[in-house]
């Protein structure tokens, strides 16, 4: 016999090892209700699989997880045999995916139409995808006889004791005469504020919580003790209704006939004392079937339980028979999932990116996958610890993460499916921009560049000097910014404002007009105010709220210099939280080529001082802001005297008191607080620790004491 080819061996060996992560994950998730994979990352697998076996079918084995429905039945349950199979439904990921199946049971219904004429319609109807566990409910003579889990799909397990617990369940049908035999399919669920309080009660007793409301329902529905599943409060909405071929009534008084389609079937349990979803809706074709996914893919965030897609369903059951199934699933029905929030996909390579305070950022690049509505192909993996720790490889299968708005992210790594001698991805000893040797500080997360010419930082320093807060020049982009550096053009902040209109307007994308435009944002910017000239040097720790109120107390860089490298106490005083911002102050301006930037900048034409209006309101601020406002101070603050305290009080128009009255407008209360505490708790004072009061203080003329103090 020829030996396998190696492309071959290579499909053989992912789809044998697809094979082994998916039976375990699904075992996890139907036997034990304890899934060990997201719901999209086993979606995307499972899919995987499912191609390589339809490209290649020796690829199937019987053992394939696409080869069967669900999971064994659980033991400690009796296991029973369906009186019909219970199927799984094929899934669609997006709307070209629907297509293509309205097409094959167009296909399969021989009704295509002639080739260039509109695509036939079908009557649908869409039911939301309730994401529960399904149940098989069996009436004799109108009777409850047995309920039972999906299980494998032919066998699944017999709960009916649980089942009776659950109030939308009717144990006699509502119908004067019944058939001699009924099958209800329907889904079990616990709905979102069950499933919180039940996970409450779970940790107040110290036992694990469910991962999400469909554990808790497969988990509680495998209880022995069908009290527990009674006080769980499950739910029930009936979908899919089987009746004996004979059994053909005609309707009388209250009790319906046989349905003849989807939509008769759902009222036919109505009728009979089911609860069925209201939102279910009849779909004239396509068009409409889409209408209804895009609208449930936002509505239901407003709907009290979970729902994972909408299930799209032929309406006639006659053209349901012809359709048929496959061996998993009915050809008549789709479930149209909603965007995943978690996918797999194959990480490619690491880059990094240095930003403009020097920390080098790694970034896995990987195969881009659809995430909550976008593609996705990046995501920040922030310092080098989390590179540790995530313990990747090139060629690595990674689970990615976008929650709603939220920025991507490597969740983890799958290492069933790492490709065997894969290389470990570290960080790169040296910049990647400039080719200096990377730094860690001990103690430090961040890895940096300290090459303070290095043109990533420029970049980012420019940057940030243009951006909204700082000195918010317009016209200046990132790829702009990226030809001056690459150009040697602009090689600091303060050549900014050496650039003419002539120069800008030779470089690429850049007319006339806007480069005149550019020098005039440029000459305007040296106008605003010195809060965000101070913000936009980029020091650390100082970031806009900062800026703010250390331009009111230094007006002017040579102030602020002086009090950072002469008297940070000062400086500390201003903040009162330990000494960082002083000490990052101080390092700064300690800094000859920051002092060099500075005299640069004032040579052409910036001022770095606060303007006379701005002084001016600077000092009546401080001076009255807090007019009227009585303070008393009580225990130890972590980072002012007493005496700062009460002199920062005074400065903006307080006064400080030394005993607790009606009249008193705070309390400032440290560590050790003692009977003025107390006082003011009993008289109702407000009491401020002593960030409050920094914040108080900070707030500026205009904002009432009673105002919430900034950042909170
Ligand atoms: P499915 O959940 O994709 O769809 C079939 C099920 O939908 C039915 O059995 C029924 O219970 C339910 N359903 C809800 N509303 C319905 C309605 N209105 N009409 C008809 N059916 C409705 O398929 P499945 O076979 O139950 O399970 C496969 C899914 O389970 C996968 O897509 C995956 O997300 C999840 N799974 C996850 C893991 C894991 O490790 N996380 C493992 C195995 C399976």
């Amino acid at each position: 016999m020829a030996a396998a080819s190696p492309a071959l061996s290579a499909l053989q060996a992912r789809a044998a090892e697809l094979r082994r992560l998916l039976s375990r994950a699904a075992h996890a998730y139907y036997v034990l209700d304890a899934p060990e994979l997201e719901d999209g990352v086993y979606d995307q697998l499972y899919r995987e699989l499912l191609d390589l076996e339809a490209a290649d079918p020796s690829l199937v084995t019987p053992d394939s997880p696409t080869q069967r429905v669900g999971g064994t039945p659980a033991e400690g349950f009796t296991s029973v045999e369906h009186r019909i199979g219970l199927l799984s439904l094929d899934n669609a990921f997006n709307l070209e995916e629907l297509e293509a199946w309205y097409g094959r049971l167009l296909k399969v219904l021989d009704r295509q139409g002639e080739p260039g004429a509109p695509v036939p319609a079908l009557e649908m109807v869409g039911e939301l995808k309730i994401d529960g566990n399904a149940l098989a409910l069996s009436y004799d003579n109108g009777l409850l006889v047995r309920a039972a889990t999906r299980g494998d799909g032919e066998r699944g397990e017999e709960i009916t004791a649980n089942v009776r617990t659950i109030a939308s369940v009717p144990l006699r049908l509502q119908l004067a005469n019944p058939p001699a035999w009924v099958e209800v399919r329907g889904e079990a669920l616990i709905p979102d504020a069950t499933f919180a309080a039940i996970n409450q009660e779970r940790l107040a007793k110290g036992e694990a919580p469910f991962a999400n409301p469909r554990n808790a329902c497969a988990g509680t529905l495998r209880q022995l003790d069908p009290r527990v599943v009674a006080a769980r409060r499950l739910d029930f909405f009936g979908y899919t209704l089987h009746l004996p071929d004979d059994w053909q009534p005609e309707p009388t008084g209250a009790d319906p006939g046989r349905p003849q389609n989807q939509w008769q079937a759902l009222q036919w349990l109505q009728a009979a004392g089911f609860r069925v979803n209201p939102n279910a809706e009849r779909l004239a074709d396509l068009a409409a079937v889409e209408a209804f996914f895009r609208h449930w893919d936002s509505a239901r965030k407003a709907l009290a339980y979970a729902t994972d897609g909408v299930v799209v369903k032929l309406n006639d059951l006659r053209l349901q028979d012809s359709a048929g199934l496959t061996q998993k699933a009915p050809r008549w029905a789709i479930a149209l999932k909603y965007a995943a929030e978690e996918a797999p996909s194959k990480l490619l390579r690491l880059s990094c990116q240095v930003g403009r305070t020097g920390v080098v950022t790694p970034v896995a690049e990987f195969e881009p996958v659809p995430l909550a509505g976008t593609s996705v192909s990046r995501a920040t993996l922030h310092n080098a610890d989390r590179l540790d720790e995530l313990d990747l490889c090139a060629g690595d299968t990674i689970v990615v993460r976008k929650a709603g708005e939220i920025i991507p992210e490597v969740v983890r790594v799958l290492p069933e499916l790492r490709p065997p001698g894969a290389q470990r991805l570290e960080l790169p000893s040296h910049c990647p921009e400039c080719g200096s040797e990377l730094v860690r500080e001990q103690g430090e997360a961040a890895t940096r560049c300290v090459n303070s010419s290095c043109p990533a930082i420029l970049r980012g320093t420019l940057r940030h000097w243009v951006s909204k807060g700082a000195l918010d020049v317009d016209g200046l982009g990132s790829k702009l910014i990226e030809q001056l550096v690459d150009r040697g053009l602009v090689g600091s902040i303060a050549d900014l404002y050496g650039l003419d209109a002539a120069l800008l307007a030779s470089l690429e994308r850049l007319g006339q007009k806007s480069a005149e435009n550019l020098v005039s944002a440029l000459a305007d910017s040296k106008a605003k105010p010195w809060h965000r000239q101070l913000y936009g040097l980029g020091i650390h720790h100082v970031g806009e709220v900062n800026a703010k109120a250390l331009a009111k107390g230094f007006p002017s860089a040579a102030e602020l210099a002086t009090a950072a490298l002469e008297a940070p106490e000062q400086i500390s005083a201003l903040f009162g939280i330990g000494g960082e911002i002083a000490q990052s102050l101080a390092q700064w301006f300690a800094t000859e080529a920051n002092q060099q930037l500075l005299r640069q900048l004032q040579q052409r034409g910036l001022a770095l001082a606060a303007g006379p209006q701005e002084r001016e309101a600077g000092q009546q601020g401080q001076a009255s802001h807090l007019a009227g406002t009585t303070f008393v101070l009580t225990g130890t603050l972590p980072g002012l005297s007493r005496s700062a305290a009460q002199a920062l009080i005074e400065a903006a128009g307080g006064k400080v008191s030394g005993s607790v009255s009606k009249k008193t407008s705070y309390v400032v209360a440290g560590e050790e607080a003692g009977s003025k505490l107390a006082k003011a708790g009993a008289l109702g004072v407000a009491v401020l620790d002593e960030a409050g009061l920094l914040a108080l203080l900070q707030a500026g003329p205009g904002a009432s004491p009673l105002d919430p103090p900034p950042g909170t």
